[in-house]
């Protein structure tokens, strides 16, 4: 009997990565996380193990609400990729968190994001769960 062909993925990032190891295993409870500089109270996204203000490494991790609002977005009308080809039209999006972190991610659950979305407007993220960690989207709020 022929296999039934699979349903093309979403490439996923790398969990061995030392930098961004410990925000993607913080992923698998949801949780979205991002790094402030102790010595001078910088937001440091995304995690490395330096600050982008002052270079120092006494940087220490918090938990986002998850919520924040559109800084800029554009619509993909076309890809070659086979998982995201079955999405377009979709969002790609700079979303600026309310604790100061800006991260690019997709919008998601808007029938039309080029009118449906717009600069400044609420979202809050949505996890789309995987086997090891989770991808934070983000809808409207
Ligand atoms: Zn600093």
């Amino acid at each position: 009997m022929a296999e039934q062909p699979r349903e093309p993925q979403r490439p996923l990032p790398r969990l061995k990565e030392l930098d961004t190891r410990a925000f993607w295993e913080a992923t698998r409870n949801k949780e979205l996380r991002y790094q402030r500089c102790d010595d001078c109270e910088t937001v440091v996204f995304y995690p490395r193990r330096h600050c982008t203000g002052c270079l120092g490494s006494n940087l220490s991790w918090y938990t986002a609400s998850g919520k924040g609002s559109i800084y800029s977005f554009s619509v993909v009308r076309q890809s070659y990729h086979p998982f995201f080809r079955s999405r377009v039209p979709y969002a790609v999006a700079w979303i600026d968190l309310d604790e100061g972190p800006r991260l690019l991610s997709n919008i998601v659950g808007v029938e039309d994001p080029g009118a449906d979305l717009t600069i400044g407007q609420q979202v809050v993220v949505e996890w789309e769960e995987h086997e090891e960690l989770s991808i934070p989207l983000f809808r409207p709020a």
